[in-house]
């Protein structure tokens, strides 16, 4: 059993917007060597999120859409009037969808289905960010 930590970073460039990381995970995933395991994908952002989607741009878009009807941002959260930034509906957003994903490694590729990829929210950018990808199994 191995183990094979790497760190993707990206720079968002608008407040609210989806990022594909898919062929940035996979290329951890090759350069680890590992061929049968799980990896772990993971941000340590509080506005952030990692999820699993169908890879489309439209449903990108919807996807925000949908979160912004869920949760509007208020001028009464506590946070909004601090020194923080207008930004407790992202921290909300980051929460519901999730930090990570673990997805199964098989034949050194992700075991995703037929639609799915992995994707990094930006709720409150834009911003330069860090996502961590630990690979474990074996050759
Ligand atoms: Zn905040």
């Amino acid at each position: 059993m191995r183990t094979f930590s790497s760190a993707i970073r990206l720079d968002s460039d608008e407040k609210k917007v989806e990022i594909n990381i898919t062929d940035q995970v996979e290329a951890v995933i090759k350069e680890s060597s590992i061929h049968e395991g799980t990896a772990l994908v993971f941000t340590g952002h509080t506005t952030a999120s990692i999820h699993l989607n169908n890879a489309d741009k439209d449903l990108e878009r919807d996807f925000h859409d949908f979160l912004d009807n869920l949760v509007p941002n208020k001028d009464s959260y506590r946070h909004n009037k601090g020194d923080y930034g207008m930004n407790a509906d992202a921290h909300f957003k980051s929460l519901l969808i999730g930090n990570s994903v673990t997805v199964p490694v098989t034949k050194g590729r992700l075991a995703l289905g037929q639609w799915q990829a992995v994707y990094f929210s930006e709720f409150d950018g834009p911003r330069s960010r860090l996502i961590s990808v630990k690979v474990t199994g074996k050759k």
